[in-house]
């Protein structure tokens, strides 16, 4: 489905949306630019503008997508925020097993730490959903992969795969194998640059860390691209394409103009790196709608520190 991004006659119009419902998740996971996020209200939004943000989007009611990816914390904070995960996850599930309207041909994504924290959420029901991302994976749960798209009608698995660090434990040669073994009965492998929040203060010491955070991972990425070589199941972490381009185009990333993030609160910033959102809260659906629409006027990609980082590594 191809779609004009921006105001049409039925609305708005953009390419992805991501949905974080919670700030609660009993993991603390590397990189996680969830906790880093400056709230802008201690509340969450009302479950019920979530699930309307999301049938509406599913069926194009107003504003239309090419995709929805919820994130799915692994929930265990409390019970509250555990059954208020359940009602947005069964709500997703219910659009994408009837996805209908002017915009079916939607993508509904979900991304989750791992297949353990899947389960809390599915042992009830898996619904077909488009892709499933784990960040965790290894060759040992290939046949739980297997049933997840065999018997629920998944479409596609996707492994979101950061740098890990090595030592006694892990070695890269024995990292390497478990990547190819993994690699065989996943659909793609998303490699992940490992990001700190945009928008936060930026001094000659942070640009240092920065740039020799980003050496490594792409060092890492080509060894990966190496071992795997001609793989067409690899992608590169999209604000690395976006930054790359950005140096040769002065185009930059679509996050704030056709991609963009609500937060717990109903607050929207377009980077999902952003350490502030773009705009207030919200307690109507409406009112993330029109977060999304003011968010747009904001261009987050200004605040990346990625492009700054990227000159040395590239010589
Ligand atoms: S502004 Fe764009 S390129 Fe930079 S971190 Fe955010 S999404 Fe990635």
């Amino acid at each position: 489905m191809s779609l004009m991004y921006g105001e049409t006659g039925n609305g708005i119009a953009i390419n992805a949306l991501f949905i974080q419902p919670t700030y609660a998740c009993a993991k603390n996971c590397k990189g996680c630019y969830v906790k880093l996020h400056q709230k802008k209200s201690e509340t969450e939004t009302d479950v019920e503008n979530l699930t309307e943000l999301i049938r509406r989007v599913t069926a194009g009611e107003g504003i239309t997508a090419n995709q929805i990816t919820l994130s799915c914390d692994s929930m265990g904070h409390n019970e509250l925020a555990n059954q208020y995960m359940m009602r947005v996850y069964n709500s997703f599930g219910r659009n994408a097993e009837w996805k209908n309207g002017s915009n079916k041909d939607i993508e509904l994504h979900v991304t989750v730490n791992s297949v353990h924290d899947l389960a809390k959420y599915s042992k009830n029901r898996l619904y077909p959903f488009d892709c499933i991302s784990f960040s965790k994976l290894g060759h040992n749960l290939k046949s739980d992969i297997d049933d997840i798209k065999n018997y629920h009608s998944v479409k596609k698995i996707n492994w979101n795969l950061q740098r890990p660090m090595y030592n006694h434990v892990i070695c890269e040669k024995d990292w390497m194998c478990e990547i190819e073994r993994v690699h065989d009965f996943v659909d793609s492998i998303y490699l992940l640059h490992t990001k700190r929040p945009i928008d936060t203060n930026d001094d000659l010491e942070q640009l240092v860390k920065d740039k020799e955070n980003l050496r490594k991972d792409l060092h890492w990425m080509g060894l990966v691209k190496q071992r795997l070589a001609g793989s067409p199941k690899l992608m590169i972490d999209g604000c690395i394409n976006d930054a790359m381009e950005y140096k040769k185009s002065l185009h930059g990333c679509s996050a704030s103009v056709s991609r963009f993030q609500v937060w717990p609160d109903g607050s929207v910033s377009g980077c999902a790196y952003a350490k502030t959102s773009s705009t207030g809260p919200a307690t109507t659906v409406e009112g993330i709608i029109a977060n999304i629409r003011s968010a747009k006027r904001r261009y987050d990609f200004k605040s990346c520190y990625i492009p700054g980082a990227l000159p040395n590594v590239l010589r």
